[in-house]
């Protein structure tokens, strides 16, 4: 299991390459959820997502270890960094994408040089392509969260919002395959452990609920749900045991929930973050968490939305 040395090393190890983001804040969105709430805004990290801090933490190694070449299986926000960084450190990199892949989250990871490589439609086609790409080319093949390197490169977000937010009560985060969420608590819990920590996910793609309630990883049929950076089957073999040790609780939303959070945030706050982010928010916004007038940290992941797609995702938000 990773601690939180291994955060505070990678916070050394990124610092150069990322933003540490702002936290924002809404009179009308704490006035909502009873609490007061603050957003540790990853959506304006660099390539629009946390990824790209667990991605630099990664690479680096990987480069250290002598790889000539990086691979990766993610056509989202995973694929997107991996590409920056291994242009920034001038490494080639392709990333493997399913065939039905967006035309706008390819172009994005072109922009950064990256190699697109096609194949299949499903995530158990890509990985074992990716691997059979790295080894092929004295290559290291980059995992989006089941590895101790991406892990504590995202708890850095944890290490971040300890500094930047005085005498936070509780931080919520959203759980795809657990990387972020895992360093986070690391951080947190090892720093502080009077700081709640609690994970929210769609109620379609609940497979870490369901994991957690199981006593052991659960894996669930592939989901269609809006926050698509959480469409993981099942939480990781390293990332699950650290949500089993720390984790306070793990809360569900429903797609309803998660549009009505996205567009509050876009409407009142002029904020463009993704499905995926605004599931956290939607947990605080529906009084699924035991709070009350406390200070709530709620991490805002990515912001990487196809602009195409925004009216099919908007609802009317107004309150009675
Ligand atoms: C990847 C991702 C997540 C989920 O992170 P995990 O480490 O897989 O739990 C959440 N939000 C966004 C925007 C993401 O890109």
């Amino acid at each position: 299991m990773i601690n939180v040395q291994d955060i505070k090393t990678a916070q050394e190890n990124i610092t150069d390459t990322i933003h540490t983001t702002p936290i924002l804040q809404s009179a009308q969105l704490s006035k909502l959820c009873n609490n007061q709430l603050f957003l540790k805004s990853e959506h304006l990290q660099k390539t629009g997502s946390f990824k790209i801090r667990g991605a630099t933490n990664k690479v680096k190694q990987a480069v250290k270890e002598g790889a000539k070449s990086i691979t990766a299986a993610s056509s989202g926000n995973h694929g997107q960094a991996v590409a920056y960084i291994a242009n920034q450190l001038d490494i080639p990199a392709t990333i493997v994408v399913p065939t039905d892949a967006n035309q706008c989250k390819t172009n994005a990871i072109q922009a950064y040089n990256g190699k697109i490589e096609s194949c299949g439609t499903t995530s158990a086609e890509r990985i074992p392509r990716a691997k059979e790409l790295a080894e092929a080319q004295s290559g290291i093949y980059i995992p989006p969260y089941d590895d101790p390197y991406i892990m504590a490169g995202q708890g850095t977000v944890g290490l971040e919002i300890l500094d930047q937010v005085k005498d936070v009560d509780a931080v919520v985060v959203p759980v795809g395959g657990g990387g972020l969420i895992s360093g986070i608590l690391t951080a947190i819990k090892e720093t502080n452990p009077a700081v709640k920590v609690y994970g929210a996910e769609p109620d379609s793609a609940n497979d870490t609920f369901l994991s957690l309630q199981n006593n052991k990883i659960t894996a669930i049929p592939a989901t269609r749900t809006i926050a698509d950076g959480l469409r993981t089957s099942q939480p990781g073999d390293l990332t699950f045991p650290v949500l089993q040790k720390y984790l306070d609780e793990l809360v569900l939303v429903s797609e309803e929930e998660i549009r009505f959070a996205f567009s509050f945030v876009m409407e009142r706050m002029k904020q463009l973050i993704e499905p995926s982010s605004a599931v956290a928010i939607a947990a605080m916004i529906n009084g699924r968490l035991p709070l009350e007038n406390k200070k709530i940290v709620t991490v805002v992941s990515g912001g990487n939305v196809d602009i195409g797609k925004i009216e099919e995702l908007i609802v009317n938000t107004n309150i009675k």
